[in-house]
Formats: C-alpha cells, sequence, structure tokens
C-alpha cells in the first residue's frame, strides 16, 4: 500500500472511493460525468454551470479555476476553453421530486438529483440530456423533441431562423445554435468544439466590423459636418464659381501661411537664434547705443 519506501503511493491507492473506479466500468463513468463536478471531481452542487462542450461544473470551482488556473492540476486540459463566466452558462436544473432513498452519502449520490421538467425523466446519464444556451434550462433531448416539433418543422419548411420559445421559461433561442448537449457522445463532442471554434473565429471578427462601422460613422459624421460649414457658395452657385473660389480661398491660404513663415524668420533675425550671434549683437549694441 505504499509508503514503505518501495513503490509510490498515488491518488488511487489513498482514497477509498478510488477503488472503484479501478474498475473502470462504464457506469462509474457515466456517474462520475452526470454527478460529479467536472473540474473539481466533488459532487454537483449549485449553481452548476455548463460550457459549449457540454461538461458540468460547480460554479465555484469555475471561479477558482479562472481567478488561478493552477488551482486544478489538469484544469487546462478539462476546461482550458474557458476563457471567462461569458463562456459558461448556469443551469436552470429541475430538482428530483422523488426523495432521495438510501442512508449512506454513497447510495444517495446515485439518486439522479434533476429531472426533466418535461418528460419527468431523471438526468442520470441513461437519457441524453440537453440545456438551453440563452436561458440555461435542461431538458431531456426526447422531452424537448415533443415541445418543439411542430415549430421545428416550420422552421425545415421556411428554412429561416426563427426562434424557438423556451416551454420553462419562454426565452427564445434558435434551435439550430442555441440547444447544447450535456455530456455529449464522442461523436456529438466533436460536433460541439467544432461549433465552439467556428463561433470564436467570428468573435474577433465581430468586434473589428462593429468598430470599423463606428469609425467610419464618425468619418461620416466629420464629412457631413465639413460639408455644411466649408462649401456653401459651392452648392447655392454654379461649379464654376465655386471652383474659382475655392482657388481663392486656397491661395489666400497658402499666402496666409508664407506671410507667417516670413514673419517668424524676421522674428528670427531679431532675436537671433545662435548663442555667438547673440554675444556679438550684445556686446555691439552695448557700444552703439551708449555712443550713439
Ligand atoms: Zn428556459
Amino acid at each position: 500500500m505504499g509508503n514503505d519506501g518501495g513503490s509510490i503511493p498515488d491518488r488511487r491507492d489513498l482514497v477509498k472511493t478510488k477503488a472503484k473506479a479501478e474498475q473502470a466500468d462504464k457506469a462509474n463513468q457515466t456517474r462520475a460525468r452526470w454527478f460529479f463536478c467536472a473540474l473539481s471531481k466533488r459532487p454537483l452542487q449549485e449553481p452548476i454551470v455548463s460550457c459549449a462542450l457540454g461538461k458540468l461544473y460547480n460554479k465555484d470551482a469555475i471561479l477558482e479555476y479562472l481567478l488561478d488556473k493552477s488551482t486544478y492540476g489538469d484544469g487546462e486540459r478539462i476546461c482550458g476553453h474557458i476563457r471567462s463566466l461569458k463562456d459558461v452558462k448556469t443551469l436552470n436544473l429541475t430538482p428530483n421530486p422523488a426523495p432521495a432513498s438510501g442512508s449512506t452519502t454513497a447510495e444517495r449520490n446515485d439518486k439522479a438529483r434533476f429531472i426533466c421538467p418535461l418528460s419527468l425523466k431523471e438526468m442520470s446519464g441513461s437519457q441524453p440530456f440537453v440545456y438551453i444556451w440563452t436561458c440555461g434550462c435542461v431538458f431531456s433531448q426526447a422531452g424537448l423533441k415533443t415541445m418543439g416539433k411542430s415549430k421545428e418543422k416550420e422552421e425545415q419548411d421556411g428554412e429561416t431562423s426563427e426562434l424557438d420559445v423556451c416551454p420553462q421559461c419562454a426565452a427564445k433561442y434558435t434551435l439550430k445554435d442555441d440547444v447544447l448537449f450535456l455530456n455529449p457522445s464522442p461523436v456529438e463532442e466533436e460536433k460541439m468544439q467544432e461549433a465552439m471554434e467556428r463561433r470564436r473565429q467570428l468573435e474577433p471578427v465581430k468586434t473589428k466590423k462593429t468598430k470599423k462601422r463606428k469609425n467610419s460613422e464618425d468619418d461620416g459624421e466629420v464629412a457631413k459636418k465639413k460639408k455644411t460649414t466649408a462649401p456653401p457658395p459651392a452648392s447655392s452657385t454654379n461649379p464654376s464659381i465655386a471652383a474659382a473660389s475655392r482657388a481663392v480661398i486656397s491661395s489666400l491660404a497658402m499666402e496666409e501661411v508664407k506671410r507667417k513663415a516670413n514673419m517668424s524668420d524676421a522674428v528670427k533675425s531679431l532675436y537671433g537664434d545662435g548663442t555667438q550671434k547673440r554675444t556679438e549683437t550684445f556686446m555691439t549694441r552695448g557700444t552703439f547705443t551708449r555712443y550713439a
């Protein structure tokens, strides 16, 4: 069992509950995925959140991770795709009304704590469950399908991105993008990963676009202001006169610039710009003024 210097005990040797996991049967894996936080491995406790890949986490574990990414050793591997709380959704779960039987905590943990509010199926991993990204409500896939069937068909026929309405909280969502699997199958997970990457590729482009649009709008406003102030003669009289007046204005402007340049030269010559020159003028000026 280790600690005798002969072998190095790992967590599996020291934690009793993990002895079961050594058999690593599917049931245990399912239980781990549906009843425990994917990050902290503690029993799921509300508030529970899910990510774009449909994993279940305790929200406090995600907060800990975001504050310090080394809190959980393998945090990066499990939820490296979570960059901020914006990348998770707090789930709106329906508690299981059936009382948890069994005296030990292990037995109680085996009982599904949440159900689908539509089909009343238990959320234990035997049924596929989904959640709606916009509102966080959780349903069994079958339950949501029966509720949204008519709308789904309409949508397919019309090929429009018509919004569905959450059967629990009436929040609007799109069937195609906003329904995410909880603990998806490997195939589904791959699809979700791809969808997430696609969305993220669009993210920075979107912000850039809006920024650009803002800038161009600003430019447009400036241009408008310029138009309203600068050429009132251009709009009121014929174009040749306008051009002539513009030429006059520009020549006047040029003269003004020249005048300013000359003035500054004159000023420079008056006061001198080199130190040597200055001492000379000081000496000579002093004598001149005295004897003149
Ligand atoms: Zn909802």
